[in-house]
């Protein structure tokens, strides 16, 4: 059988906090089968908060979630990298109310889950399979699943900046046949400038550099690096599409189409599918083919 996995040791990672601008201590968990992501908030009592779609409470600049009264913000990329590396059940204690930034790709993630290293366990992984299309819409930007015998998302965005015309802001990514690790991992989360300046004047974004972003002048991006891929926007917009897919609660089996989405329209996405019995069902497989080929050694080695 298709088994569910955790990780095989605790990990410690420490990074700022984009909103905070402060050092957050972030510590991975095995966890039992059935047990799912769980945030756990050490600053406020141990308080949980599942990572489910159910508990989303913030979609403007990150995805964030709330649980009796307790916030945990910026899941997206750590949920991706969970995603990616099909790991179901694990704790995620933090120390602050925001998971650390990193470098605003999901890598860092990547890397720390694999030096714990990924143990399977003894109980049937679940898929969510879509079974009919779903579609979210707000003014020009659209969001929309189908059924696809894999994993498959084409993403389009238009921002109106002359390094991510030239980048090229559409993308199709097919997981059976392109590395989430090779092609998306890497991806770092990018903004305006002038946006941070305006968000910090209100205490906001206090975490955001160069180290963890890219950073869009008027007309040029100030990393003097430049970029790692040359249609980075976009392919973090994707690595963002699937951490917030996870939030299903499983790994995912089929289609996603956009234009110009954000969390915010990923979450009314994700309300959608679930407010509709008939739109997918919960599956388990017995072995490791097609539709969770994507979901194979080959996808998740291949750095
Ligand atoms: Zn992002």
């Amino acid at each position: 059988m298709v088994k569910q996995r955790t990780i095989k040791k605790t990990v410690k990672a420490r990074g700022v906090g984009i909103h905070s601008g402060k050092l957050v201590n972030l510590t991975l968990i095995p966890a039992k089968a059935d047990h799912g992501v769980v945030f756990k908030r050490l600053d406020a009592g141990g308080k949980e908060v599942h990572a489910h779609s159910a508990f989303v409470n913030e979609v403007i600049l990150s995805t964030g979630l709330e649980s009796q009264g307790v916030k945990v913000s910026t899941v997206e990329h750590l949920m991706s990298a969970f995603s990616a590396l099909g790991i179901d059940n694990v704790i995620v204690e933090l120390d602050s109310f925001e998971v650390p930034i990193m470098d605003g790709s999901s890598a860092a993630f990547i890397f720390l889950i694999q030096s714990a290293g990924i143990e399977e366990q003894d109980a049937h992984k679940r898929f969510i399979v879509i079974k009919d299309s779903v579609r979210v819409e707000n003014g020009e930007s659209w969001a929309q699943v189908s059924p696809y015998n894999g994993f498959k998302v084409t993403l389009e965005i238009d921002f109106e900046h002359k390094k991510v015309k030239e980048s090229g802001q559409k993308l199709s990514i097919d997981f059976a046949k392109q590395s989430y690790l090779k092609e998306i991992s890497r991806a770092r989360t990018f903004g305006y400038l002038r946006d941070v300046e305006m968000l910090q004047k209100q205490n906001l974004a206090l975490g955001a550099s160069i180290d963890n972003a890219i950073a869009l002048t008027d007309d040029n991006i100030l990393n003097e690096d430049g970029l790692r891929f040359h249609n980075e926007f976009v392919k973090h917009k994707i690595l963002d599409i699937v951490g917030d897919l996870f939030l299903l609660g499983s790994n995912f089996i089929g289609y996603y189409e956009g234009y110009k989405t954000g969390h915010m329209l990923n979450d009314q996405l994700l309300s959608a599918i679930l407010s509709q019995p008939e739109a997918y069902s919960v599956d388990t497989f017995e072995e490791l083919d097609s539709p969770i080929k994507y979901y194979s050694e080959d996808w998740q080695n291949e750095l």
